[in-house]
This record gives C-alpha cells, structure tokens and sequence, in this order.
C-alpha cells in the first residue's frame, strides 16, 4: 500500500519507519527544508516513563489561575489567549477530575513503556545514535518532605510498570557526581531506570535518511494545502508542488494537524502550548550532568547532549507565536543556574542557542494515535509534552491499526 504521512517531526517520521517496515510503500511531506525543525527541535530530549501524567491533573486550575500576570510562572496563561480557548479550556478542566486523570496517565504510561522499548528496537535494527544517554533520569529533592511525596505519589505507579528506585544523598551523588555542585543540598533523588535522554533532532534526520535510503520519498520544503477527496474518501493531499495521491494518508503535523483536519469536518482538540529550551556548549562545565536531572521544585530540567546540554521547561498560553521571549528564558535559565552555579559558564559561552516551541496538547493529554476518522485518513497526533517520549510506541501502534483494518477489508 502507498502511504503519504503528512508532517516529518518525531511523529511522522518514526510513523513512516514503522510504516517501512510494515511494508508499506512510504511518502513524506514536510514544509520545512530539513525534517524535525518544528516542536522536535529543542524539546528536553528526555524520553521518560516517569513524566506520563497529562497536565490536566487535579488542582492544575490553580496553577494556572495562580500564573495570571506572572511573566516568570513555569506556566503561564495569557490573557490574550483566551478567546482560542473557550471549547479546549472546558475539556481541560473537565479531563483533571480525578478518576479521568488516573485513567489518562495509566493509558500514557502503558505507551511509554512500549515506547521505550520501541525505540530501542529502532536503535538496534538501524544503529542510530544520536547522543543518547540509558542510563536513567534522576530527580532530585532537596527536602525530605519532597521526596516523601514524591514517593507517595509514584508507588501505587509501579503497577502499572513505572520503574524507579528511592536513592539517599551519597548513592545519588555517587551515579550522578553533578549533584555535588548544587548550591542547596540535595537530600536525595528518585532514579527513573527506564528513562533514557538524546537528541530528538539527530534521531529524526538520521532516520529520515534512512528511510531515503530505502527507497521512501521525502519531500521537503513542500506545504501541504489541503487534503484530497473523492466520494468521501481521503485519496492524497494537495501540496504547493502538486497533488500527491495514496492509498492511506497520515496526518503528523503536531500542532498544526487542527487546522488542516477541520477543513474534512474532522476536529481534534488540540492547543500550542509553548515551552522554551536553551542549548549551551556542556564543555565550559567540566563537572556537568551526565545523565538528565529533573528539579520538579525549581522547574526545570537539565540534558547533556553530547558535548552540548540543555535546559528545558515553561509551558505558556499564548496562540501561535514561537519567537522565545526573553523573560521565559531568563526565568527558566536564573532557576538553573541558581540551583547549579556551574552552568552560567555554559550559558556565558558561544554557541548558546535559545529556542521556543509549541507543543500540541490534547485536554486528555493522551495522544490520538491510530484512529481513522474517515476512509483513508489516519492520525498520529497530540503528543504534548511527550512527543519524543511516546514517538516510537505510537508509530507502531498506527501501524498495527493500518495493518489490521487492510486485514479486515481483505476478508
Ligand atoms: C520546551 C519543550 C520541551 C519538551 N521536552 C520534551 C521531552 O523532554 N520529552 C518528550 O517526550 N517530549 C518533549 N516535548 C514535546 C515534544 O517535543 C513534542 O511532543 C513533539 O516534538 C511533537 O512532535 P510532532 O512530530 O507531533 O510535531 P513537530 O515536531 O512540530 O512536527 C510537525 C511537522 O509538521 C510540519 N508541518 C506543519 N504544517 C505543515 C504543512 N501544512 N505542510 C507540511 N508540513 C507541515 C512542521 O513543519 C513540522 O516539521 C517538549 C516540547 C517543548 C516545546
């Protein structure tokens, strides 16, 4: 079958892998001149089992409340961002009832779980490498009171396949001697084993290349301007380079999947919520991370990539606009530093590179993978704040979905 996937960040890549190997004949189409330019860029890097909670949790109303006019609040709801709101923010608040929060994160957390080992499998069978660290992610409290509620609140995940290990102040510092450097004490860290980290960009054009390789088409710096349809079935997609016809479309265009998929009477509730990264040169920090270290406290988290490493947060209600305000950037980078003196030389160095993006967020937080709406159209959408995280499980399970609907229409 010939496959048009629609989008080449994490998503519409790692579906078009799965969709290769499938068997399927792959078609990719990206606006942009190089693939994973958009929210797969400079996100946190880190794919964790241990951040699979959806937003909408119980009391998360208050925080943003709280957050109104606050240019430095780790999440901030702007005003002029309302109006785009008024159908998304009621789901949202309706999502963070607390039996829907539980049945959300544990359907998050089952596809994390998958996820990592699906991104292992694609590791091993294509030798990518892209900076990636397996050792675990590691976060940290600095009072015993936080760690204790951290545990309470992790425990009753383990059944549900959440890994984790409780360290005092000596094992922490001694698999992660940066700890060391803190400027307040830390008192002990939950070590997340599964979690891995890396370069999400590196993973996405490596295995686009690998795709071209194989014989599927890429077509960047092609904008995909509507889809086609004929006798309600979706046959293709209209580009600014023409008319692309397949026998199955994937639409993975992040946040903007909304838009496209409106115009075929297709709604999905997704909003852009902005986060900022800022990626510095590691090598002015000798002592630096050498795994990722989450500061749920300070609101941050801290990947070393290589010889680069990157801080990641902020998550801000304010429509379309990606250009990294200098506040958000400042707030997320001074709470870093603070906490560890020794990354200002990291952000005094050349090189630095402050970024914005948008993630595409569902009320649910849960990602609409594989469901076809209508003959033809296939979604793989709404990763949120874990599109790099649940990238390779979701791919597979849109595979399976295909795969199994051609299997039922054969019969
Ligand atoms: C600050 C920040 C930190 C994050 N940290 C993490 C993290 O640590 N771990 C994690 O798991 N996730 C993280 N995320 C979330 C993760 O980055 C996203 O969920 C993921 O990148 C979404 O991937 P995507 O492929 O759906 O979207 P994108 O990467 O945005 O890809 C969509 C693609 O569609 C293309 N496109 C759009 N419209 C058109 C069109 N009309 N025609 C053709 N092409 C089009 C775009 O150019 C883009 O390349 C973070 C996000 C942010 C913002």
């Amino acid at each position: 079958m010939r496959v048009l996937v629609l989008g080449a960040g994490v998503i519409g890549v790692t579906s078009a892998y799965a969709l290769h190997r499938a068997g399927h004949e792959v078609v990719l189409v990206e606006r942009r001149e190089a693939v994973g330019q958009e929210t797969s860029w400079g996100n946190g890097g880190i794919i964790h089992t241990s951040e699979a909670g959806p937003w909408s949790e119980p009391g998360a109303w208050r925080e943003v409340l709280r957050s109104l006019g606050r240019e430095d609040a780790p999440m901030l709801l702007r005003l002029k961002a309302l109006p785009g709101l008024w159908r998304w923010g009621p789901q949202f608040l309706r999502e963070c009832a607390p039996h829907r929060f539980r049945r959300n994160l544990h359907a998050n957390l089952a596809l994390a779980v998958a996820s990592v080992a699906a991104l292992d499998r694609i590791r091993h069978e294509t030798g990518i490498t892209h900076d990636e660290v397996t050792r675990g992610t590691l976060e940290i409290c600095h009072t015993q009171a936080q760690l204790h509620h951290l545990v309470d609140k992790l425990a009753p995940l383990a059944e549900h396949g959440l890994r984790f290990q409780v360290l005092d102040r000596a094992a922490a510092t001694a698999l992660e001697p940066a700890l060391a450097t803190a400027s307040q004490a830390v008192v002990g860290a939950i070590h997340f084993h599964a979690d891995q980290s890396g370069c999400c960009e590196t993973f996405t054009k490596k295995l686009a290349d690998w795709l071209v390789e194989r014989g599927a088409e890429l077509h960047t710096g092609t904008t995909v301007e509507r889809l086609l349809v004929e006798g309600g079935r979706v046959v293709g997609a209209v580009t600014d380079g023409g008319p692309v016809r397949a026998d199955a479309v994937v639409v993975a265009l992040g946040p903007w999947s909304r838009r496209l998929l409106q115009t075929v009477g297709v709604e999905v509730p997704i909003y852009p919520v902005k986060g900022v990264s800022i990626t510095m040169d590691r090598r002015a920090w000798p002592e630096a991370p050498t795994m990722t270290v989450l500061n749920h406290g300070w609101f941050f988290a801290l990947t070393p990539l290589g010889d680069r490493i990157r801080v990641a947060g902020s998550a801000e209600f304010t429509g379309w606009d990606t250009t990294p305000a200098p506040a958000r950037i400042d707030a997320i980078l001074g709470r870093a530093v603070h906490v560890f003196p020794g990354l200002r030389a990291c952000a005094a160095a050349p090189g630095r590179r402050d970024w914005a993006g948008l993630r595409p967020i569902v009320p649910s937080g849960v990602p609409i993978v594989g469901v076809n709406p209508k003959p033809g159209l296939w979604l793989n959408v709404g990763h949120g704040h874990l599109g790099w995280t649940l990238a390779a499980g979701s791919a597979e399970r849109l595979a399976q979905a295909i795969g199994g609907h051609n299997a039922g229409l054969a019969a």
